[in-house]
């Protein structure tokens, strides 16, 4: 189980460690420093971009550290371990009328270590933002076994603020033992909707509108129509076998405000040629709408043996277009392609489905999403939207960034990990050279003004 997380490549651990408190994991880190071994944090293992391989090195497993030490209603924070799971915490909010702002697809299983690891997203960072944005304060065990803390349970710091470089550095600086989280409200109503459009670009469209019109929806969801089937079949979801896509809107706020908010969307989207508005009744519908939604990955998963969730991030402007180039890199490369994805933000999630079985087929696929995230950096977006870099993108990194960018990074890791030992391998490109891309042989149009 610990040589993989839910992405592609896997490696064999040397052991793995799951400490009960900070002082043990303080322990263990240090005997990895006198030993001189690498060593990985690793949460619940959903990760998509490897990042909780630990080829040789040592497992640091947080699933023991589970507990929520304490809910602050009044300072509206919550201090907590990095095991916990993020649903488990939003139920534990929930009877305070609090909540945790961000709510990946995965935070079933998913933890909050893991979350602040991969600075994760969800459906519903389109109005709340990513983690980064609701960590106050963090402990961690430093890569020589000693103890750090930062931030705490009020907001602003004064001074350099290190916890949001923490965030989203993938384990690379330290094991998050503690959190200190920022709890929000619940919204007085929330209003949940589904418009079914006729194809993808058309969705896209009326996603891209509505953002235009000044409305940020709490969440704004895509599915396209081989999902849509798949949810059908899978899970009987009885969504219209017919539509080309579907956008699941979300509004959250004072009533009358998601009222009046709620008919300007839906005039959009009549107006962009919805087929089809289905709105939820009730609490009870509302949980349907969002589990056709939250089970379309594992319904992709039972369409072909071996799939690839890839993450990307264009501009929202970029979106018909860029679901277009998808389709045809995964024309090419004779392979079945899924969307289902956080269209609010611009954050795409093609899913390749194919069958590793087949020769040359999961090549395949990696160079096709490879081609895809290229296309993305080059309309203007980045290499990942939430999954994070890893081993999967560490490679691609050079697209994005200058030797100079590279080697800051890299100075401000080594204030926290001079050994170098905190999860080695990740995020930054290693010394192996770059895969070249078949550009040449795969001359076609990315977009009105680029070929590739
Ligand atoms: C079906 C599915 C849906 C998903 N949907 C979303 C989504 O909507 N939004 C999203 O953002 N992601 C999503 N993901 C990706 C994944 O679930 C998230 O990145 C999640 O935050 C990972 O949490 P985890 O506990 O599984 O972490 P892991 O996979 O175990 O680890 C992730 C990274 O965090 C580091 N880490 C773990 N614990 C600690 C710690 N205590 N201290 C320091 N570093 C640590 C690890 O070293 C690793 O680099 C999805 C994944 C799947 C399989």
């Amino acid at each position: 189980m610990y040589e993989y997380d839910a992405g592609f490549d896997r490696a064999t651990p040397a052991l793995v460690a799951a400490p009960g408190t900070a002082a043990e994991t303080a322990a263990v880190v240090a005997a990895c420093a006198r030993a001189e071994v690498p060593l990985v944090a690793r949460g619940a293992g959903t990760g998509l971009a490897g990042g909780a391989i630990a080829p040789g090195g040592v497992v640091v497993s947080t699933a023991r550290l589970r507990r929520i030490l304490e809910i602050d209603t009044e300072s509206r924070a919550a201090l907590v371990e990095p095991g916990v799971v993020n649903l488990a915490l939003a139920d534990a909010l929930a009877p305070h009328g609090l909540l945790f702002g961000p709510d990946p697809a995965s935070q079933r299983c998913s933890t909050i270590g893991g979350n602040i690891g991969n600075n994760a997203g969800g459906p519903h960072a389109l109005r709340y933002g990513s983690v980064v944005q609701h960590v106050l304060g963090l402990e961690l065990i430093l890569a020589d076994g000693t103890p750090c803390a930062m931030g705490g349970r009020a907001p602003d710091r004064a001074g350099y603020d290190p916890t949001p470089f923490v965030v989203g550095a993938e384990g690379t600086v330290g094991i998050v033992t503690k959190a200190w989280l920022r709890l929000l409200p619940r919204p007085e109503a929330v209003r949940t909707f589904l418009a079914f459009f006729a194809d993808v670009e058309s969705g896209a469209e009326a996603a891209t509108a509505i953002i235009a019109e000044g409305i940020i929806p709490a969440a704004l969801e895509m599915m396209d129509a081989p999902t849509i089937r798949a949810v059908n079949a899978a899970f009987e979801a009885h969504l219209p076998a017919d539509a080309g896509s579907l956008l699941l809107v979300e509004l959250e706020g004072p009533a009358e405000e998601c009222e009046a908010r709620h008919e300007r969307i839906v005039a959009i989207c009549r107006r962009g040629g919805a087929t089809d508005i289905k709105a939820a009744a009730n609490e009870e519908e509302r949980a349907l709408l969002w589990k056709a939604r939250k089970l379309g990955y594992p319904a992709l998963a039972r369409l072909a043996p071996n799939n690839y969730l890839m993450d990307g991030v264009v501009p929202r402007t970029k979106l018909p277009e860029t679901l277009r180039q998808v389709a045809v890199i995964a024309e090419r490369y004779g392979l079945l392609v899924a969307n289902m994805f956080h269209i609010g933000d611009g954050n795409l999630h093609p899913t390749l489905l194919f069958d590793a079985a087949v020769p040359g087929t999961t090549e395949k696929a990696i160079e096709a999403s490879a081609l895809i995230l290229k296309h993305c950096v080059e309309v203007g977006g980045a290499l990942s939207g939430e999954h994070g870099i890893g081993v999967e993108k560490n490679q691609f990194m050079r697209w994005v960034f200058s030797d100079a960018d590279l080697d800051t990074m890299h100075r401000v890791r080594d204030a926290f990990d001079p050994s170098g030992r905190m999860n080695p391998g990740k995020i930054f490109p290693t010394d192996e050279p770059p895969r070249e891309l078949p550009l040449e042989r795969l001359k076609f149009r990315f977009a009105e003004d680029m070929w590739v």
